[in-house]
């Protein structure tokens, strides 16, 4: 991201906001902004090899609130929640930051829910766990401060895996929605 080019283009967002952005709580933000989105959209940076902590094999793994926040690619508003994992690995245990790293490298972007926990339970799979659910909660500003103005929370969820064995992945649903 280029700060400077980020910098010049919302100060001319304020101004087409109708305000000053030479006055004194708006001169340096700009400058703020420029620093905060480097750090709301470090996803596109994040290489986030999922190198494997442990090799003792587990039936399930289950990783629970997982927060996160992201921008909807629409509006550009925040919209932010918690998200599951529950895996069924293959000899091979992911450690629980490393998750949270991949939830961070699809959050932290330009993104709509659903494909979040599509690419996440994708990243997963494609390192041989063999079943894989996600499930996000969320909330999105755009649509409480615009539009429908409704408080509602919206859930996506991912599944992949071979699941010709359809207890698996009820097993899967079963543990993330377990408290
Ligand atoms: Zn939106």
């Amino acid at each position: 991201m280029d700060k400077e080019r980020v910098k010049k283009l919302i100060r001319e967002l304020i101004i087409e906001i109708g305000e000053d952005p030479t006055r004194e709580g708006l001169k340096d933000t700009p400058r703020r902004i420029a620093d905060a989105y480097s750090e709301i959209f470090a996803g596109y940076d994040s290489d986030s090899e999922l190198s494997v902590q442990f090799s003792e094999d587990s039936e399930m793994v289950v990783a629970k609130n997982i927060q996160f926040y992201s921008m909807c690619e629409h509006h550009m508003l925040p919209f932010y929640g918690t998200i599951q994992i529950a895996y069924i690995p293959n000899g091979r245990v992911f450690g629980i930051s490393k998750l949270v790293r991949v939830v961070e490298k699809f959050s932290k972007r330009l993104q709509i829910q659903e494909r979040i926990t599509k690419n996440i339970a994708d990243e997963l799979y494609s390192q041989g766990v063999k079943g894989v659910a996600v499930i996000a909660d969320a909330e999105h500003l755009c649509m409480k401060m615009r539009g429908v103005k409704n408080d509602a929370k919206v859930t996506t969820s991912a599944f992949r895996g071979t699941f010709e064995d359809k207890k698996i992945k009820e097993e899967l649903l079963k543990a993330i929605h377990t408290k």
